[in-house]
């Protein structure tokens, strides 16, 4: 069994595309989404419609939460309410239920799916650092968790005491608790643009983080057709 697991596909269906053609090549044989499948690209109904065909498991993301519930997206930067507000309006209303309907946390096998962390899933904090890892490992009730939300591809480990940093390949050990980052499919942001997701292969505990170019030049062309904020469409270019 070889897991794909993918998070903030954000609407760009190119980059979802390179994902799952790539985890295919990848000899993948199950999925699991951690959510914000839909804002900020121009494709988030063909990606929502991608993932629930492929009955991908997916939890909640902040933007499928805020796309969904009717509320005013405050609290998000002006391209982000601008996106969420414009995205609510290509969601039929099946769409629209099917992302409310979304729950913040998953175990499946032996990992925890969560958007953005394990201590305050509707919170939407970030992790970016061991102390906000070292807040959200006392709700990990499985050895591993998968999360999103930063855009940002770390892996922290907890033992004796709880350490990360960047990594690209990586085997899970017994008697440790991992907390992993799996990057962003359709927004990177830490400076590499590249489409991004991992591989878990669940016999030999192998982690892998893919990272693949994709046809960036259309997903930034539908952006600007689509009359969406100019900075979504550079910043898939600039990976920040
Ligand atoms: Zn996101």
């Amino acid at each position: 069994m070889k897991y794909a697991i993918i998070a903030d596909i954000h609407g760009n269906l190119e980059a979802l595309q390179a994902v799952l053609k790539d985890a295919k090549e990848q000899a993948v044989t199950h999925y699991a989404c951690l959510g914000d499948v839909v804002g900020y690209g121009a494709n988030p109904k063909e990606c929502l419609d991608i993932v629930r065909e492929m009955k991908i498991p997916t939890i909640k993301g902040n933007h499928d939460e805020y796309c969904s519930s009717g509320k005013d997206p405050e609290g998000f930067n002006e391209y982000a309410r601008e996106a969420i507000l414009w995205t609510r309006a290509q969601m039929t209303e099946d769409d629209l239920k099917w992302l409310k309907d979304l729950k913040y946390i998953r175990i499946m096998a032996n990992f925890t799916l969560v958007h953005s962390t394990l201590d305050g899933p509707n919170h939407w904090g970030y992790i970016f650092d061991k102390l906000e890892a070292a807040a959200s490992f006392p709700y990990q009730q499985t050895p591993l968790c998968f999360f999103g939300h930063t855009h940002v591809p770390l892996a922290f480990i907890r033992d004796t005491a709880v350490r990360g940093g960047t990594y690209s390949k990586f085997k899970i050990e017994a008697g440790r608790k991992y907390l992993i980052n799996v990057g962003s499919v359709g927004q990177s942001r830490d400076g590499v643009a590249k489409a991004t997701y991992l591989t878990y292969d669940i016999n030999s505990g192998q982690i892998e983080l893919r990272r693949l170019d994709y046809d960036m030049d259309t997903a930034m062309d539908k952006i600007r057709k689509a009359g969406l904020p100019e900075r979504l469409a550079t910043r898939l270019a600039e990976g920040h």
